[in-house]
């Protein structure tokens, strides 16, 4: 876990000041790191039946897809507003440095699916929040929600509190 977090870099005001950005491009540089996160998610998740991961842009599409294919599951996109290109369901939410919205792909989930969200990082966990509520009106399941990092003294994990929160490396 040292080595896990030792390999997250820190950058002080980026993108904003007073932000702390956790940079993971040093992890996800050495190949024996980047195995170990995707394994450690793997076996928290291999029993589930996971039928779909769930990117969220853009990071979460690196740590997503991988999981994705070791979990033998489909993998389907999040994204900021006028990147997708076919019909498309909406939410808005907020950022630990702004507000914005977030896109899916209407066919990107069949009801009854059963889905793990992933992203890199969990802060106030608005972000997550509004991708559970697309993936609910397209009527999936979401079976859990899974972060490399995440920031405990931002409280995310309350606003996803009815749902199975896990992550790899927490910041106090
Ligand atoms: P939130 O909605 O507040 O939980 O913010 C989570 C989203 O914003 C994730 O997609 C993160 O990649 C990004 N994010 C928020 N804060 C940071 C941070 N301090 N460092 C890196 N990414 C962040």
């Amino acid at each position: 876990m040292n080595a896990i977090k030792n390999a997250i870099r820190d950058i002080p005001d980026f993108p904003k000041k007073g932000i702390v950005f956790k940079d993971i491009t040093p992890l996800l540089n050495q190949p024996k790191l980047f195995q170990k996160v995707v394994d450690i998610f793997y076996s928290r998740y291999e029993g589930d039946r996971i039928q779909k991961v769930i990117g969220i842009e853009s990071r979460g599409f690196i740590l997503g897809s991988v999981l994705a294919y070791r979990l033998e599951a489909g993998f389907s996109i999040v994204r900021k507003t006028g990147k997708l290109p076919y019909k498309t369901i909406k939410k808005s939410y907020d950022l630990e440095y702004g507000t914005d919205h977030l896109e899916m792909h209407e066919d990107s989930i069949e009801a009854d699916d059963r889905v793990l969200i992933v992203d890199d990082l969990l802060a106030t966990g608005g972000t997550c929040n509004a991708t559970i509520q697309l993936v609910e009106e397209l009527k999936g399941k979401v079976v859990g929600c899974a972060f490399l990092i995440e920031l405990s003294f931002l409280k995310g994990r309350e606003k996803l509190k009815n749902y199975d929160v896990f992550s790899i490396v927490q910041y106090a």
